[in-house]
């Protein structure tokens, strides 16, 4: 299991980053996305979506705990599991679909869905650090790894 760490100042560096984790990403691809309210996991999204060509507006799913985008041939789902209370939520909004169909998943709040989600291939903890957000990228597949690398090379 690889990992790295890094600090990202500002909004727009973080949105950068998530450009840079768009750009490394391979299909089928499901990223988990922890960290506090505000820690930055919907900035993040923002930019992986404009890494794949995404212009309009991204907006946080938290009622509706999914969000699809269309993007060319390819589909990407953004999950917010906050507001579920249970895990079992889970299986009503039908998310074995979602992830069948998603060439990437990102999902916000995944311990909310824990037991029932099945595991990532990549895990980015955020952390509030003053102005700045510390992030640790933890690989836990083949596929997670090469991400890892590339954003580290
Ligand atoms: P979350 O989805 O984790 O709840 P958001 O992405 O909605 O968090 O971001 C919450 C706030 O944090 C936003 O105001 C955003 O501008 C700010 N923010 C995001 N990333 C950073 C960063 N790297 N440094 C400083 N502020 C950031
Ligand atoms: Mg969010």
């Amino acid at each position: 299991m690889e990992s790295i760490r890094l600090n990202i100042a500002g909004e727009e560096n973080m949105v950068q980053f998530g450009i840079a984790l768009g750009a490394a990403l391979s299909e089928k691809v499901l990223i988990f996305l922890q960290g506090e309210l505000g820690a930055g996991k919907t900035t993040l999204t923002r930019g992986v979506l404009r890494a794949l060509g995404y212009r309009g507006a991204v907006k946080s799913p938290t009622y509706t705990l999914v969000e699809p985008y269309q993007l060319g041939e390819k589909k990407l789902y953004h999950f917010d599991l906050y507001r579920m209370a249970d895990p079992e939520e889970l299986e009503f909004m039908g998310f074995r679909d979602y992830l069948e169909e998603g060439d990437y998943c990102l999902v916000e709040w995944p311990n909310r869905g824990e037991g029932i989600l099945p595991g990532p291939d990549l895990q980015l903890t955020l952390e509030v650090a003053g102005l700045s957000r510390d992030i640790e990228i933890t690989a836990f597949s083949t596929k997670g790894e090469n991400i890892l690398k590339s954003l580290a090379g």
